[in-house]
């Protein structure tokens, strides 16, 4: 049982990472969630983590481009709720625009937040895990991970990158009861993906139900929206005794999109 364990979910005030802290949370794992947002949603939905099964949920601000803030939202965990047991690196942004415009600050805040950040966290977070011989550690990486799409240069290099991070730290901790894995969805119905609905209707002079339909589903063989329950559960199982021997996988909730 998973009850009584601390998890570290980043950029989880919203879709993805909103769905693990919920599954975990109601296994009564204390969770300390992060991202930004509303402040009276953000603590409506902490409150509501707590009520699923009674274990401390805490809200962290931490910016994940900042690797200081990143070492001071493990401490906190550390101190408030115990050192985390499971690290879930799920925080990610999104650019669309063709290489030779791509701006560059974009760049730099697609590898720091979407890549760098994994670097940080599980560099602060591991020795802990280490100690006591028990470790989850879980990216969400993306399809985007496997293979590529026109005009997200820096969404696919960070992606692929965060594979090879944690394929390194699976060897890395193999011998020491912590797993490493990424999680790779493919198109999921979350505000990440339908911000970037605006940019690829101007990138391709195409209507909105164009892009749902014959980009973002083109690729997708179900013809169907992953859901944020969908990618959690397999977290939830990541995290479970039985899936002890999983470790450097990079396992797909794709619809078959990275099949065909
Ligand atoms: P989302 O936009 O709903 O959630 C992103 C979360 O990250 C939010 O909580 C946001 O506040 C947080 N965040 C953004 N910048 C941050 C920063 N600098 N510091 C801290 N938190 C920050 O997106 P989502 O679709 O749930 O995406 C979650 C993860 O899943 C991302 O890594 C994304 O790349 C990946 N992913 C999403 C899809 C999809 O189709 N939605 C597919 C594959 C992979």
């Amino acid at each position: 049982t998973l009850a009584g364990k601390t998890a570290l979910i980043t950029g989880s005030t919203s879709g993805i990472g909103l769905a693990y802290a919920r599954a975990l949370a109601a296994e009564g794992v204390s969770v300390m969630i992060n991202g930004f947002g509303d402040a009276d949603a953000i603590e409506a939905e902490r409150a509501a983590l707590e009520a699923l099964a009674g274990a401390p949920a805490r809200y962290s601000d931490a910016d994940m481009s900042r690797p200081d803030e990143i070492a001071a939202m493990v401490a906190r965990c550390t101190d408030e709720l115990g050192a985390p047991d499971i690290v879930i690196s799920n925080a990610g942004i999104q650019h669309v625009a063709p290489v030779s415009a791509f701006p560059v600050d974009k760049w730099d805040a697609i590898l720091a937040i979407n890549l760098s950040s994994t670097f940080h966290l599980i560099r602060a977070a591991l020795p802990a895990m280490q100690a006591r011989g028990w470790g989850r550690i879980i990216a969400t990486a993306s399809a985007h991970s496997l293979v590529a799409s026109p005009n997200k240069s820096a969404y696919v290099a960070a992606k692929h990158g965060l594979a090879g991070l944690i394929k390194t730290v699976a060897l890395e901790v193999a011998q020491a009861g912590i797993t490493a894995n990424c999680i790779s969805p493919g198109y999921v119905w979350t505000p990440l993906v339908e911000k970037q609905i605006p940019d690829t209707m101007a990138t391709r002079g195409l209507t909105r139900d164009q892009v749902i339909n014959d980009v973002l589903l083109a690729a997708q063989p179900t013809k169907q929206f992953v859901t944020p329950e969908q990618v959690a559960a397999l977290a939830l199982f990541l995290c479970g005794d039985g899936a002890a021997s999983i470790t450097g996988a990079n396992l797909t909730v794709d619809g078959g999109w990275t099949a065909a």
